[in-house]
This record gives C-alpha cells, sequence and structure tokens, in this order.
C-alpha cells in the first residue's frame, strides 16, 4: 500500500485534479490521498492558506473584506464545475461563512484549505472522506499523540480501504483544531505512512525530485535520484527547500522510503530518499542559508575559567534560542544562531552576558551559512582544499568553517552579500573538480 500526499500546486485547480486522478488509477496500491490546500497556479497567484490567514486578522479586527472569502470559494467552485462533481460544495462553504466573527477560531479557519480541497478530492476520486481532526490526534502540549492517531488512522484505513484525509491539522483532545507549521501536510503524509506501514510514501509536488544545489543560484544543477534521510535532513535544515524538515524522522525511523515525484511529469522516476542510497559522488549536495549572527564573546582567561561556556549557552537556553555554532578561540567564542529567533532578544542577552559574566560582547551579523552534504565525503581526502580554492577564486572570505563529526557535512560561514556567488561557484567548482 502507497501513501501518496499532493502539494498545493498539485491541487491547485481543476487541470491539475484531472493529473492525480490518472496518478491513483495508474496504481492500484495508492488507497491514502493526503492533500494540502489549493497553492498557486501561476506565479503571482494567491494561495489559499494565505488568504485564510489574511481573513482571520480581518475577522479579528473587525475589518470586513469580501474580496478574502469569494475568492477562496472561487477556487474551489472552479474545481467542482470544471469537474462536475456531485457534492454541494457551495453549500458547505456557505454553512462555514456563517460562523464568522471577531472571535472565530484562526486555527480551524486556516485548517479549511486542507478540509475543503479533500472534500472536493475525494468526490472525485470516490474515496471516502476522512476529517484529519477526527484520526490526527494532538495532545495539550502541541505534539502529536502517536499512540491515539495511529489507532484512529487505521481504524478509517481498514473501515474505507480508500481515503482522502486533508494534511496540515488535526484536533486536541477536546477537538479544537491545531496545526503543523506552515507546509505541515508532508507531516501529515508521513506519519500515515508510518501508522499503515506503507511501502512507500509518494510526495508529489511540482518539481522532479531533488536538485543539487539550488537552481536559482547554480548553473542547471543536476537532479539527485537517491539521498538518505540523514543528508536530506542537514540539506533541508540548510534551507534546501523539499520537504518539511519534521517530515523525515517519521518514516525513517521505520524504514519506509519517500519518492519525491512531480504530479505534471509522473513518469520522470524524481528522488528516492532511504536509509541506503548507495555509492556515488563524494558531495551529494549544496545548501545555504542566510540571516544568522554571532555573538563574539571575549573575556580574559576563559579558556581557565571552567563553567564559563556553560553559563554562556545557559543565557541562549533561557530564551529558548538554539545555538547552531560555537567557534571558539583561546579568549573568545562566538555563539553563531538564527537573526530572527535571537532578534527580539538581542540586546536581554548581550546584558546578561556582560553584567553577569564579566564578559564583552560584540555582534557580527548577516552572516550566510553553507552547507556541502555526501555521505560519501568521509574519509576521501582533498574536498576542504578544493572548496577553499572555489573560495580563494572567487574572492570570498570565509568567516567560519565546521565539519560534522560523521564528516556527512561541511558548514562555511560567509558575509550574506557573497550568498548567491558562493553557491553558484561552489557547485560549479566542485562539479569541475569532479566531486559533485
Ligand atoms: N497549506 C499549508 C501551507 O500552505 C500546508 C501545506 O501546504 O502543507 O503551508
Amino acid at each position: 500500500m502507497i501513501v501518496t500526499k499532493f502539494g498545493g500546486s498539485s491541487v491547485a485547480d481543476s487541470s491539475q485534479f484531472k493529473k492525480i486522478k490518472a496518478i491513483i488509477e495508474a496504481n492500484p496500491a495508492r488507497r491514502v490521498v493526503v492533500v494540502s490546500a489549493p497553492g498557486k497556479r501561476f506565479s503571482g497567484d494567491t494561495k489559499v492558506t494565505d488568504y485564510l490567514y489574511t481573513l482571520g486578522s480581518h475577522l479579528k479586527y473587525g475589518v470586513p473584506d469580501d474580496r478574502l472569502w469569494n475568492a477562496v470559494i472561487e477556487r474551489y467552485r472552479e474545481i467542482k464545475e470544471s469537474l462536475a462533481l456531485d457534492i454541494d460544495i457551495e453549500a458547505e462553504l456557505a454553512a462555514y461563512a456563517r460562523t464568522f466573527g471577531a472571535s472565530i477560531d484562526q486555527n480551524a479557519l486556516v485548517s479549511r484549505g486542507e478540509y475543503f480541497c479533500a472534500r472536493l478530492m475525494s468526490s472525485y476520486l470516490g474515496f471516502t472522506f476522512v476529517d484529519a481532526a477526527d484520526v490526527m490526534r494532538f495532545s495539550y502540549d502541541g505534539k502529536l499523540d502517536v499512540v491515539e492517531s495511529e489507532k484512529r488512522v487505521r481504524a478509517a484505513y481498514e473501515k474505507y480501504g480508500k481515503i482522502v484525509i486533508p494534511g496540515f491539522y488535526g484536533a486536541y483532545p477536546n477537538g479544537d483544531i491545531n496545526l503543523f507549521s506552515r507546509g505541515g501536510s508532508d507531516i501529515t503524509g508521513s506519519y500515515l505512512a508510518r501508522f499503515l506501514g506503507a511501502s512507500i510514501y509518494e510526495n508529489w509536488t511540482d518539481v522532479s525530485g531533488i536538485r543539487s544545489a539550488d537552481p536559482r543560484l547554480a548553473n542547471n544543477p543536476k537532479a539527485i535520484a537517491r539521498i538518505t534521510y540523514e543528508e536530506l535532513r542537514e540539506l533541508s535544515y540548510m534551507g534546501a527547500n523539499v520537504l518539511h524538515e519534521d517530515s523525515i524522522l517519521p518514516v525513517q525511523e521505520c524504514g519506509i522510503a519517500i519518492n519525491l515525484l512531480n504530479t505534471n511529469d509522473p513518469s520522470h522516476p524524481g528522488t528516492i530518499i532511504t536509509q541506503d542510497a548507495g555509492q556515488g559522488m563524494p558531495i551529494t549536495g549544496i545548501a545555504g542559508k542566510k540571516g544568522f549572527m554571532s555573538f563574539v564573546i571575549r573575556k580574559k582567561h576563559m579558556s581557565g575559567e571552567i563553567g564559563f561556556f556553560r553559563k554562556v549557552l545557559e543565557i541562549f537556553e533561557r530564551f529558548h534560542i538554539s545555538i547552531d555554532h560555537t567557534p571558539t578561540g583561546m579568549d573568545m567564542f562566538g555563539v553563531i544562531v538564527s537573526e530572527e529567533q535571537a532578534a527580539k532578544h538581542t540586546h536581554s542577552i548581550i546584558a546578561e552576558i556582560e553584567n553577569d559574566l564579566g564578559a564583552e560582547v560584540t555582534l557580527d551579523r548577516d552572516i550566510s551559512l553553507i552547507a556541502i552534504v555526501g555521505r560519501n565525503m568521509a574519509g576521501h581526502y582533498g574536498i576542504c582544499a578544493s572548496i577553499f580554492q572555489i573560495f580563494r577564486d572567487n574572492e570570498i572570505n570565509v568567516k567560519l568553517l565546521a565539519q560534522s563529526p560523521d564528516e556527512l557535512n561541511i558548514i562555511v560561514g560567509i558575509n550574506g552579500v557573497n550568498h548567491a556567488k558562493a553557491i553558484g561557484a561552489l557547485y560549479d567548482g566542485l562539479c569541475a573538480a569532479e566531486l559533485l
């Protein structure tokens, strides 16, 4: 049995729905379908989810704007009418709109993007609609209750055999809706594959698998045929916008492979994400992320003061800031964190480190981190030499270098202004050196 998940652009309109039907009918093992909300039909279009977030704010602050909800209705109406579906989606939408008011539950409102899409998809495919609120259950701490959810998902599948489930949301024990973070339908699909012991989790989008670098920055980067879960997690964390980061572990833990496929080109094999991706080039891919900053902490004789490092890190912990790297010198070290996470607390953190720990703090902003990732890099000498040569040839200063102990990734920190140039140059240079 295969769990399939279709992303926003794959369910954007009736012509996309037709492609999905052909895909589902091409393989009878595709019995579970998870859908996102209708996404962009063309660049510059608006996703239904984005309309709903905006609508939520309008309702909350009492600024009615019929255009937003009408735009949402129109997306579903087009699908229903073009496919001549036997479902009164207009009545369902109208009934929901009667609940609009300043106290509307924002999560519930946003979740309707997926909900109504799944209602239409179930009618079109002839699969049973299962509301995610009934099967994907959260505890009050916001974590998915995997035991309860597994029980409910299995029961629904055993009862109906072929099901369509909206992604992205579930419910607390009292029925209130809770959302995963943006792009979270990937997570729903991943848990369903796990709960049902799927042979594979197919994740359908609008690209034919993963490229070895961002195609907007690198010159025609190669497609990756096979990649390990760990490699993908490293690349996703560092900005490769492929799958929701949290959608990998649930299937990884039980060894279910993910196949990333293209709804618009279904015969392309896409990318397989698996435990054993085999031998290949040393480097699998490059990804980069802007927007990091370094708190540079200096204190005389710091290296002899046992516990100083811990005391500094505890301050970041208290502000719930996750630390990415800590490059260390003799009487100084840097704490590299995401600027977005640290923004609100920057001054308080400096104050605590300076006043309580007697150190001096300066900030180094606008750092870009670039990850060079590959399961076959371990034990392969000369990779750093090639990387440094590329930076030298392109006159880019390296501020930080870190390699994970398993040699799965090499992280280079540079000035944000050089971000695009560095990724383009690394891609070309590492290909030319036959490392990628
Ligand atoms: N529709 C939601 C979003 O736009 C969730 C998803 O598509 O996975 O983030």
